[in-house]
């Protein structure tokens, strides 16, 4: 049975307006937490966004995504999976950046992701920018991880301002390099833009990386395209990992790099519902950029896709026999 311990506070115990905000009105459980060891998914804060390139913002993140994340309830409004009761759920907190060094920033981040893996934890986190995904997979991957990736950009350039580049244009780009991911076994969704070339996209054809820009995503429709994606996953060991940028910025416009012609708010939670089962190692929710969002509804948006992400983690057992009620 569920563990009153790792059960959110209830809205008719305390109104979702007072107490400290954590992540779902979760138990706070930091690393060196008595009870850390029960922790089967941790929610993390990364507020990182050191490898922005334009305009600046997600740092800010998981504070406002936090305030916001007390909105949510424990049962989901469709399948009715109640995640807390699945698995112990717990924040535990931000993981620490250098905001003054990405290299020592990008270590700690790989050394705290690595520490929550030993522990046995699944993280989904809040970031930060795209690059936070980066030094998430190198503490997270043993081997190389497959990936559901969704997003306007593929972020798998190579470079900025010349040379080998930690930008959150590059972060898969590294990932791929390093062996942290299986090109085969990567899908990136709703791919759109302008663009400086085509060296993202042909490097990905060079390796395998399977890219569905919006048009083929519109034509063919969630259902269609989603079930591509979970033949290109499979079995294997998968990391979601989801740009707010793939959405419309008529429904998140609090995000630094915007591209117009996106999925509207119901197909961003739709995606979501085409993962259960999967073996999700670990998921992310990066580029909500508070500057750019004053109604907060970019980040409500982003933490309703956290609990999207949840009930999809919680939703196979890690044993693999199916729906989890451990
Ligand atoms: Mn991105
Ligand atoms: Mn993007």
């Amino acid at each position: 049975m569920s563990d009153p311990f790792f059960q959110p506070v209830s809205g008719f115990d305390l109104p979702r307006f007072a107490g400290v905000p954590t992540f779902m009105r979760l138990p706070h459980v930091p690393l060196d937490h008595g009870r850390i060891g029960e922790v089967e998914v941790g929610l993390i804060g990364a507020p990182w966004d050191s490898g922005t390139t334009n305009r600046p913002g997600p740092r800010h993140g998981p504070r406002q995504l936090r305030d916001q994340s007390t909105m949510i309830r424990a049962e989901h409004g469709v399948s009715g999976i109640r995640p807390f009761e699945a698995a112990n759920c717990a924040d535990l907190g931000d993981v620490g950046p250098n905001p003054a060094d990405i290299g020592d920033t990008l270590d700690r981040m790989r050394d705290f992701y690595a520490a929550v893996r030993k522990a046995g934890i699944r993280p989904l986190t809040a970031g930060g920018d795209h690059l936070c995904s980066l030094p998430i997979l190198r503490g997270l991957a043993e081997e190389p991880l497959a990936m559901v990736h969704f997003d306007s950009h593929t972020d798998l350039f190579h470079s900025y301002f010349g040379g080998r580049m930690y930008t959150h244009g590059t972060p898969f780009r590294r990932a791929i390099e390093e062996e942290l991911l299986d090109p085969k076994r990567v899908v990136q969704i709703g791919i759109r833009g302008t663009a400086y070339d085509k060296e993202d996209r042909e490097f990905a054809a060079s390796v395998g990386v399977r890219v569905i820009p919006i048009e083929e995503f519109f034509d063919r429709g969630v259902a269609d395209v989603m079930s591509e994606a979970r033949e290109i996953v499979g079995g294997s060991r998968t990391y979601v990992s989801y740009d707010i940028d793939f959405v419309d910025p008529a429904f998140a416009p609090g995000t630094g790099t915007p591209e117009v012609g996106g999925p509207n708010s119901f197909q961003a939670l739709e995606v979501c519902r085409h993962l259960h089962g999967l073996d999700i190692v670990g998921a992310d929710m990066v580029e909500v950029s508070p500057p750019f969002d004053p109604t907060g509804n970019t980040a409500w948006l982003g933490v309703s896709i956290m609990f999207e992400l949840l009930c999809a983690m919680v939703s196979r057992s890690p044993s693999g026999s199916g729906a989890g009620s451990s």
